[in-house]
């Protein structure tokens, strides 16, 4: 039997528990959707943050901030004096022929809308949003933080830009050495770049600060968000200069060398611009380069995000495979055209040997790449036993929630024990610091030695199981989350 058949079996044993699974095949809509909400669901690990908020939060906070909106382009522009297509927010509000067609200007909630496909919709979304969260970012972690706290759910991997401008602009002036990696590096260095370590530090404290005080952490009013565990990945941009997407990666190993809190690097950007295409090899080049394969800071990488819709066979053949042996990419966002790549079921038995975890979301592909039901690969990634964890790219401009993609999962053949394993694997495969709670992480047979026969009790032992928790955030996560998985099952039996 093949390493990854062998996977694939263990991990369909331990699909079973002791009593019966929930046959989620026989739920109606309604029982799905309460069932998958209240489900303890680990952790999120694809998230953009500034892309998580819905339309209604954006206008709300417009309002309040004085922001206009040009009705032509049904985008927000800064406080005016309202005058031809500028309106202020607050009559935009008031407005309900305006206030639905800028609802559907921010979201994809209508793909054709403009006459632009999911795609272009989805990604030019940003630009007629940004605005109104730009000076909001606590606001904008707090509320998927209270969102996910309500959805049973306490780890959050939030994707965030730190000190974009600066490094960006860094990167510029330095130009870019031609290909020569170490030339590169020194340049930056040279040009100041550690100093915008500290700035992001600042940046992040000020974020969580803001957050915190969002959220009444700490008071008596505390709101449920203030119970997740969040850390941070680097967003770096994918289609700026070469100089500059190679500044921002710099300063994301450093950062997540300098505070614990910043936890590995994303490249983001549609991966089918023409520029994201021409430097997909070189970029892969950066970041096995400056992460050394990983060992100075992991990388989850968007991979793979493409369909014929958006590149040619040739675009889709070598992405999550360069991903994964050049860059050293522990995970892939997306792995949408995987099955696409030359040497397709060589590359997913290494990575499901190398514990290369896919990030699957599904709403994400069916809007943005129209790849949806039998014609994605999710059935076929777990079938090869590479371990998966749903998640939701951009909840707000997609207008969905955590648990309606795993409702979706289910809907399109996941079982009890796939989902089960999808949440456990949001914290096991996170870059949380620390040993793991189990041995066998996809398979959840074998728990570390230190707590075997104490997993799901509401304290650990004195002793060895304790002094793992004390030390491993990655265990104290996995401790919380099996015991409220202990009393979700238990509350249906
Ligand atoms: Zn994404």
């Amino acid at each position: 039997m093949k390493l990854f058949g062998m996977i694939a079996a263990l991990a369909a044993l331990s699909a079973t528990p002791a009593l019966a699974a929930p046959d989620l095949a026989k739920m109606t809509s309604g029982e799905l959707t309460a069932f998958t909400k209240a489900m303890p669901k680990g952790g999120e690990l694809h998230n953009h943050v500034s892309g998580a908020i819905f339309p209604e939060t954006f206008l709300k906070w417009a309002v309040e901030d004085g922001l206009c909106v040009d009705v032509a382009t049904l985008a927000f522009r800064p406080p005016c004096t309202p005058a031809g297509d500028l309106k202020s927010a607050a009559s935009v509000l008031a407005n309900d022929v305006l206030r639905s067609a800028l609802y559907d200007s921010l979201s994809t909630r209508q793909p054709g809308f403009g006459g632009r496909s999911g795609h272009d919709q989805f990604f030019s979304a940003f630009n007629r949003f940004g605005l109104a969260g730009d000076k909001r970012p606590g606001d904008e972690l707090a509320q998927v933080l209270d969102d996910l706290a309500r959805q049973n759910t306490f780890y959050l991997e939030a994707m965030v830009t730190p000190q974009a401008a600066p490094a960006v602009i860094l990167g510029v002036q330095v130009g870019w050495k031609d290909g020569d990696l170490a030339a590169q590096k020194q340049a930056l260095i040279d040009a100041g770049l550690e100093k915008l370590v500290g700035a992001a530090i600042a940046q992040t404290d000020a974020l969580e600060g803001a957050a915190r005080e969002t959220l009444k952490c700490g008071t008596p009013q505390a709101r449920p968000g203030c119970q997740v565990t969040v850390r941070y990945l680097v967003q770096t941009n994918r289609v700026a200069p070469l100089a500059s997407t190679f500044a921002q990666l710099q300063l994301g190993v450093a950062l997540v060398q300098a505070d614990k809190r910043w936890v590995g690097l994303h490249l983001v950007a549609p991966e089918d611009h023409p520029s994201a295409l021409a430097n997909y090899s070189q970029h892969m080049k950066m970041v096995g380069f400056l992460t050394e394969q990983g060992r100075l800071a992991p990388a989850a990488l968007h991979a793979g995000e493409l369909s014929f819709k958006y590149a040619t066979p040739a675009d889709m053949s070598f992405h999550v495979g360069e991903a994964v042996r050049v860059a050293g990419a522990r995970r892939i966002g997306h792995g949408t055209a995987l099955p696409h790549e030359d040497g397709a079921e060589a590359l997913a038995a290494e990575m499901a040997a190398k514990g290369v975890l896919v990030e699957v979301n599904l709403t994400s592909n069916d809007v943005i790449l129209e790849v949806s039901g039998a014609h994605h690969p999710y059935a076929w990634l777990r079938e090869r036993g590479l371990p998966v964890s749903l998640s939701t790219d951009d909840a707000g401009i997609l207008r969905i929630d955590l648990s309606h993609e795993y409702a979706r999962a289910a809907d399109e053949g996941a079982s009890y024990g796939d989902l089960k394993r999808s949440a456990r694997n949001a914290i096991a495969y996170s870059f949380l610091a620390g040993e793991g709670l189990w041995t066998d992480p996809n398979i959840y047979r074998q728990p570390a030695k230190a707590c075997a026969g104490q997993i799901g009790a509401e304290t650990p032992r004195p002793g060895a199981c304790a002094d793992l928790l004390a030390k491993s955030d990655k265990a104290r996560e996995q401790w919380r989350h099996e015991r409220l998985l202990k009393a979700f099952e238990a509350a249906r039996r």
